[in-house]
């Protein structure tokens, strides 16, 4: 007799989930609550797809034991996947950095070769089924993998239903907090520079005191700041306020000069061409609306002439500008998110729950993030792996 096996969610963790239980000859139901499956996977890296990633390490990962990810990226790492990936045609173009997205550089394609893949295995995948009832679920088959996702992006499927069911079973959560997200701030002249994009470096201040520092793209907006170099720090941004920390970001618009290179630069500059006004001379260096917001907060105007004391405080703005950060753009927003499902509580090598038998946890309702770069389908991968592995190595021992 064949196990059965009831997956709730078709997305990342739980497709692989159930190509892998197919595989070890379960009878697989997939419950998933939109008009189609992997709909996350379909807008995932800009419709690219940062699929995995060949460097991962537990430093990638944050929760409260960020641990428990070991055995699950050593089980079915970089190398397991992308064997996976190509037993059904899906081939990876790992860049240097080693992200990893498809050949083919369409998330489409991902979406459509695993949902045909785990159809073709024999998996009834049922959609527009929402599940609400964990516990009959688990009366009707043999295996319950909880495969929801977190409560990041609602229009995508983001939900509280992973959490609510894991409760029932008397797991903790950990609070979440929306990840990889914009950040808000305070000013309103950040406001001003809405639309501009630039390459800068940004370091977190949390309690006045630097917490990490990121060089790349920061776009400004008409509510705070968004650009990678804004979502590689939101984890940490995100968890300080969170905690009620006071949470500032302090932004270098010219990262390869110093404070007295860029003033003498300045001053030089305004020796040399005396009719050049503020304004003439910052163009030169960073964007026309940031230029303008600059001045504005120096309180001078833009035909002011440039003296040395001048050019140090302009110096001093365009390096170490720093703003206050009042919220994240919110779950709605965020790419992930933090906190979930409390992992002290989940068997970190086969995912099943150790408050009920036979219930698995995988994916993002776990507490567990990872930094940008594919290291969350990573542990989606990874982790609905382990669960199929477990469900179907038992699967194969009741059998004979
Ligand atoms: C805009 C965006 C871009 C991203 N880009 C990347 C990227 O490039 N690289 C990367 O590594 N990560 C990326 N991510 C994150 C990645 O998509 C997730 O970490 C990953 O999809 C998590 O997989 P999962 O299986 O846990 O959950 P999901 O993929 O979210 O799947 C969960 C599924 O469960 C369904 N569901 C929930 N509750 C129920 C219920 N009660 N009944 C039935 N169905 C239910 C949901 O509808 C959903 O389809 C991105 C996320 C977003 C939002």
């Amino acid at each position: 007799m064949s196990k059965r096996v009831a997956i709730v969610g078709g997305g990342a963790s739980g497709l692989l989930c159930s190509i892998e239980c197919a595989k070890g000859s379960c009878k697989v139901d997939v419950f998933e609550q939109n008009d189609k499956c992997a709909k996350k996977i379909l807008v995932s890296g800009n419709g690219r797809c940062n699929i995995t990633n060949k460097n991962l390490t537990t430093h990638d990962f944050f929760g409260e034991n960020p641990h428990f990810v070991k055995d699950a990226i050593e089980g079915f790492g970089y190398k397991e996947f992308t064997n996976f990936a190509s037993s059904f045609g899906l081939i990876l173009n790992t860049l240097d950095d080693g992200r990893a997205y498809p050949l083919s550089n369409e998330s489409k394609s991902v979406a459509s070769l695993l949902t045909t893949y785990a159809t073709n295995l024999g998996v009834k995948i049922h959609t527009n089924t929402k599940i609400k009832d964990i516990k009959a679920l688990l009366k009707n088959y043999d295996a319950v993998i909880v495969a929801t996702g977190s409560n990041a992006a609602e229009h995508l499927g983001g939900c509280e239903d992973g959490y609510e069911f894991a409760k029932e079973f008397g797991h903790k959560i950990v609070q979440t907090y929306p990840s990889l997200v914009q950040l808000h701030l305070t000013s309103t002249i950040a406001h001003k520079m809405s639309g501009v994009k630039t390459l800068g470096e940004v370091t977190l201040l949390v309690n006045n005191k630097k917490d990490i520092t990121i060089c790349g793209d920061i776009l400004f907006t008409n509510y705070g700041v968004s650009g990678f170099a804004i979502l590689d720090i939101s984890q940490r941004a995100s968890k300080a306020l969170l905690e009620f920390a006071k949470v500032d970001i302090s932004i270098n618009l010219l990262p390869s000069y110093n404070a007295q290179k860029l003033s003498t630069h300045i001053v030089n500059l305004s020796k040399s061409l005396p009719d050049l006004s503020v304004i003439e001379i910052l163009i030169g260096l960073i964007p026309l609306k940031i230029a303008q917001a600059i001045i504005q907060t120096l309180e001078i105007s833009q035909i002011t002439k440039i003296d040395t004391k001048l050019s140090k405080r302009v110096a001093n703005q365009i390096l170490n500008w720093r703003f206050e950060v009042s919220n994240t753009h919110g779950f709605r927003h965020a790419e992930v998110s933090g906190g979930g499902v409390d992992t002290s509580e989940i068997d970190p090598k086969t995912f099943q729950s150790l408050k009920q038998k036979n219930l698995y946890f995988c994916g993002e309702v776990l507490d567990i993030v990872g930094k940008r770069g594919g290291y969350n389908f990573a542990f989606a991968w990874a982790s609905g792996y382990l669960c199929a592995k477990d469900i179907t190595k038992l699967s194969s021992s009741k059998i004979s």
